[in-house]
């Protein structure tokens, strides 16, 4: 009964050799005698301790240097699954792989102890070997590239830097970061922004004024997170603004309300009074543009570029209307969605001693207003309606 019993698992094995054999080609002898033979006991012996000696000095050496080559590992084996190697080698270093790709360092480094035999012994369907590896190495090249901003969502920010933007970026705080570990703080990052800037929508300036003051660092994750929500717009709305200013007389004074890094100041050759929360440019004056300090009726131009934040607009266009001359302008940019009533936002205006004289979109997102400032006898109302920008909840 043993007897045939063990005679029909040597046949099965046998099978099972030369099905393979047939299908992907012969598979280099284990160097194993019949089982159970004192032969294969003593070899497989010997295969672990030199297995042993080999893992030691693996991780003496550092997870990052490969495991010596395998010469008798053959291509079968490890396209389809099949080892000649004892089955704990194999799972330990498949492991090994996975957990490599997900650090996110499938370098050659790391998955090729098991591919690499495949190229020295050669003996699996050529094809089916390069395709395995190319896979690999293709999906590795293009998480790495879309991680690193190389394409996709990043690609735009890293071909065409928004101008003036010094922090953030590849270069800035994620440098030396791995590209997992970059696309989780980008994440990370971005989810920061979204909530920083619906507090800014919802909340009023003092409360705005207060969170900032109170850490200092969100205003600069604001900013970051501003400028790659730029980025990813067909232009940036103030390039537009720079390029009308550009073309006013030398004199002319502006008042640039909720200015960011000071940009505009940057980029013009005039008088530019630029102010917002926190002074991240030594061009920033930093307070809350419900005051400012500039004495009435001494601006040209005030410019509210994306900057209507807070929930007491209706103080912002006061405190506009007070430092700018009559016959001066006051120039609001905001995205579109914001002004649910553009009638009704215009007649507010004007009780506030604006007149609008010029109407633009673009982008299809945004809305470009230009009013000039006029006498009016008192302020009836006090109310300047915008719809606070939120986000779906993810
Ligand atoms: N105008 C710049 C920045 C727009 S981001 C540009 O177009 O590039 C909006 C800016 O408005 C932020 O920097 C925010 O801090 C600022 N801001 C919002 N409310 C403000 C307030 N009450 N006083 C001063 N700045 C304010």
């Amino acid at each position: 009964m043993f007897e045939v019993e063990e005679s029909w698992c040597e046949d099965a094995g046998r099978d099972e050799n030369t099905l393979r054999g047939a299908l992907f080609g012969p598979v280099p002898s284990t160097g194993l005698g019949p089982r159970g033979t004192r032969r294969k006991k003593r070899t497989r012996r010997k295969n672990m301790k030199k297995r042993k000696e080999e893992e030691t000095q693996h991780s003496e050496v550092g997870h990052d240097t490969p495991p010596p080559e395998q010469d008798d590992v053959s291509a079968a084996t490890w396209v389809f699954g099949e080892t000649s190697r004892p089955r704990k080698r194999r799972r330990k270093s498949d492991k090994e792989r996975i957990a490599d790709d997900r650090l996110g360092c499938p370098s050659d480094t790391c998955v090729a102890p098991s591919v690499r035999p495949i190229e020295k012994v050669g003996a699996a369907p050529p094809t089916t070997a390069v395709c395995l590896k190319k896979t690999q190495t293709t999906e590795w090249k293009s998480r790495k590239m879309k991680a690193s901003g190389g394409e996709g969502e990043g690609d735009e920010r890293a071909k065409a830097p928004t101008p003036g933007c010094s922090v953030g970026g590849e270069g800035g705080v994620h440098r030396g970061l791995n590209p997992v570990h970059k696309q989780a703080a980008r994440k990370m990052e971005g989810a920061r922004f979204r909530w920083l800037n619906e507090q800014l929508y919802t909340s009023t300036s003092t409360e705005a004024m207060a969170m900032f003051r109170d850490e200092p660092n969100l205003f600069e994750v604001y900013h970051r997170g501003f400028e790659t929500q730029v980025s990813k717009w067909p232009s940036d709305p103030l390039d537009h603004i720079i390029a009308d200013i550009r073309s006013l007389p030398p004199s002319t004074v502006i008042a640039d309300m909720g200015c960011g890094k000071a940009r505009l100041a940057r980029s013009v050759p005039h008088r530019v009074h630029s102010f917002d929360l926190v002074a991240l440019d030594n061009h920033v004056i930093a307070c809350d543009m419900v005051h400012v300090p500039l004495p009435d009726a001494s601006v040209d131009v005030c410019v509210f570029c994306l900057s209507l934040m807070g929930t007491n607009t209706a103080e912002f266009i006061r405190e506009a209307r007070r430092v700018l001359k009559s016959g001066g302008a006051l120039r609001v940019l905001e995205i579109e969605s914001r002004v649910t009533s553009l009638d009704r936002f215009v007649s507010d205006m004007e009780t506030f001693g604006f007149s609008l004289v010029r109407k633009r979109n673009f982008s299809k997102m945004f809305v470009d207003l230009v009013f000039v400032a006029v006498e009016v006898t008192g302020i009836a109302s006090p109310i300047i309606q915008l719809k606070p920008c939120t986000y779906k909840k993810r």
